[in-house]
């Protein structure tokens, strides 16, 4: 099994008070940089497994700033077609994980039924705002994607030998999907996208970030993640963490196994 990190592009617009909570109010124009990642992971019997996709290319966006940061062009890259993708994980349905979903084509999408359902209500409500785009979504509504719904929360959900997901309640978003990774030679890794922007997050002490629709969600989340952790001797790979990402082998120069 190899486990390829591909980086989709640095946000540099990120207010800092949204990373973490001071208690501060927010101010737009301190802001920090924060990557954007997706996992590609390269299976033996099940083939190719990814998780997210990256920001939406329907929203003016500033980044990502090169087209190499764009998904379909990393995969292409390490030799990836779209079409080959057979499973598609979506930690959340956020704009900048889940946009660009129509290249994958013969893909079967996995999302937590908690996020789905919530998001598929506000669409029908007219109520699509903040980090879910409503133009994604609608054009979603019209193509014919496979997707399975995972239903439990605070469970790990066996998917294929050697991949776990984690599936968490509401917290940043309506529900997220996290991962555990058993490599051989690299150890455990949870990959825990937006349940946890950073380690400036975990603390001590805790900080959550400054905008979550949930707050006690969020730090159940949390610890449960951190339960996890250490019940399987895990890593845990952050959502949004510079620095972390920068110790990072990429898909352009490497894999884990
Ligand atoms: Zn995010």
């Amino acid at each position: 099994m190899k486990l390829y990190v591909m980086y989709n592009g640095l946000a540099d617009d990120f207010p800092r008070e949204a990373m973490a909570c001071s208690g501060a109010p927010l101010d737009p124009k301190d802001c920090i940089s924060i990557p954007t990642t997706t996992i590609l992971i390269d299976h033996p019997k099940a083939g190719y497994i990814l998780y997210d996709t990256g920001w939406t290319s329907r929203e003016k966006l500033t980044f990502p700033t090169s087209p190499d940061e764009y998904i379909v062009n990393t995969l292409d890259r390490i030799g990836v077609k779209p079409e080959e993708i057979k499973y598609l994980i979506l930690s959340h349905l956020h704009k900048d994980h889940a946009g660009n979903l129509e290249p994958f084509k013969n893909a079967e999408f996995i999302v937590s039924e908690l996020e789905f359902l919530q998001v598929a209500s506000l669409l029908l409500q007219n109520k699509i705002s903040g980090a879910y785009v409503a133009a994604d979504i609608e054009a979603w509504t019209k193509a014919n994607y496979k997707w399975r719904l995972i239903r439990e929360q605070y469970e790990v959900v066996d998917f294929v030998d050697g991949v776990k997901l984690i599936s968490l309640g509401s917290g940043h978003a309506f529900g997220i999907l996290a991962l555990l990774v058993q490599l051989p030679k690299t150890g455990n890794i949870i990959i825990a996208s937006d349940a946890i922007y950073g380690s400036i997050n975990v603390g001590p002490p805790i900080l959550p970030p400054g905008v979550i629709m949930d707050p006690p969600g969020w730090h159940k989340s949390l610890a449960y993640l951190q339960e996890k952790a250490k019940e399987y001797d895990a890593a845990i790979w952050y959502g949004h963490d510079l620095a972390q990402f920068q110790t990072l082998t990429t898909a352009d120069e490497g894999y884990y196994e």
